[in-house]
């Protein structure tokens, strides 16, 4: 590799992408990969998906930006669409999923302290959680991995155990704003929500008035075989938090609230220069149609509990696994050890996979993403446990 003028924030993998279509990746050597990563769960129509490609091809042709001065049809629609397919009722737009956090956290504040009066502030998240990198954001996310270097850090945060509702009781004060979670912790490796804790937090935030964030961020757009995390627990969220999957791989948040929030932001409370421009808004609302018009929460769910089956079974005799887990199409793999080591070997075997925490291989490939391609990933995975057993055993 030549000499590279970008900060050094990425561990990158040596290898340059210059093509993908549907579950498969090209580089520039013309070798081919089973792309189970979709770009950190941003591909979930796979690569390059046709109908999306042509809705932003007209929008190109028609307007690029003007800036929330104005109208654009291609906003108001889209907002339309994701209040209908959501329990909320009003939509902000912004550029990346720690802008949606952003945006929650301040719709939560100015809601306490601008339309109810009460000065609530604190927010509660929990351990092993991940909701950005910006300073906020940061703050919020459960994991010392990613606030090292970078005091002082915003106030108003407190972190509860997952899964644990007496912790969550014992962190609630009269300054209590909001709870923010996760329903599936992906990025520290897929933990999942018990639904009895999801329940009991839900009936926790309407007694005692604290708004309930949730973050589908990762689990957002299908990936976990329901539109949204959340319909899999029955529960109806104050804020929803969108990015990653929402646009197929153009640049896009949002932040989803009930019609009661309204009135917490005012004009010029809060903005994005680039938030609901019209190309992201454009492929947004042709993945959510595409999502809907070809059963890929359906798909997903079947392809993803077929999966979980084969997993379970399959590497049974492999020591070194400890579990398997997951919702839909995020399913964690957990190792006895640090997995860094395994994936470089998977990679090299044609396999993309992602690391969840240090111990825990994430599948997620594009909800189209075939048995076939289900078999074959996990015929690769078995074959480099197999070699790896061998070179400990020997
Ligand atoms: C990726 C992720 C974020 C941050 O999104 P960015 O677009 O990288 O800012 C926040 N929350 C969750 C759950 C995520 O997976």
């Amino acid at each position: 590799m030549k000499k590279s003028y970008l900060f050094p924030t990425y561990n990158k993998y040596p290898v340059t992408i210059v093509k993908g279509k549907k579950t498969t990746l090209w580089d520039d050597e013309g070798k081919t990969y089973l792309d189970f990563m979709s770009g950190l769960a941003v591909c979930n129509l796979g690569h390059v998906p046709e109908k999306v490609k042509m809705r932003i091809q007209e929008q190109l042709e028609q307007l690029w930006h003007v800036s929330n001065l104005f109208h654009t049809k291609a906003q108001e629609d889209f907002a339309e669409k994701l209040v209908e397919i959501s329990c909320a009722d009003l939509v902000f737009f912004c550029n990346s999923g720690a802008e949606a956090n952003e945006a929650a956290i301040k719709c939560a504040r100015r809601y306490h302290q601008r339309v109810l009066e009460n000065g609530r502030y604190e927010i509660i998240t929990f351990e092993q959680s991940f909701h950005g990198r910006t300073l906020a954001t940061l703050t919020a996310t459960g994991q010392k991995k990613v606030k090292d270097g970078y005091l002082p850090l915003p106030e108003g945060f407190v972190h509860a155990r997952f899964n644990d509702i007496q912790s969550v009781r014992n962190r609630i004060t009269q300054k209590t704003a909001a709870i923010m979670l996760e329903l599936v912790q992906g990025e520290s490796g897929v933990h999942l929500a018990e639904p009895s804790f999801v329940l009991a937090l839900s009936d926790l935030c309407r007694e005692k008035g604290i708004l309930l964030i949730v973050d589908e961020i990762q689990t957002g757009i299908g990936r976990t075989g329901n539109m949204f995390a959340y319909e899999h627990y029955g529960i109806e969220p104050d804020i929803i938090t969108l990015a990653k999957g929402l646009a197929s791989g153009l640049p896009i948040g949002a932040m989803l609230g009930m019609e009661k929030l309204k009135d917490a932001f005012s004009a010029g409370s809060h903005a994005s220069t680039f938030g609901g421009s019209p190309l992201p808004m454009a492929a947004g609302l042709a993945t959510i149609e595409t999502l809907i018009e070809d059963g890929l929460f359906e798909r997903a769910k079947k392809t993803g509990a077929y999966a979980l089956d084969r997993l379970r079974n399959d590497l049974q005799d492999y020591p070194v696994i400890r579990a398997v887990r997951g919702l839909g199409l995020l399913i964690g793999i957990e190792f006895d050890e640090p997995v860094a080591p395994f994936i470089q070997e998977l990679h090299q075997s044609g396999l993309l996979v992602l690391q969840g925490g240090t111990h825990v291989i994430r599948f997620m490939p594009s909800l189209y993403v075939t048995h076939d391609e289900m078999d074959k990933a996990i015929e690769i995975l078995c074959h480099v446990l197999s070699k790896w057993k061998a070179a400990q055993v020997y």
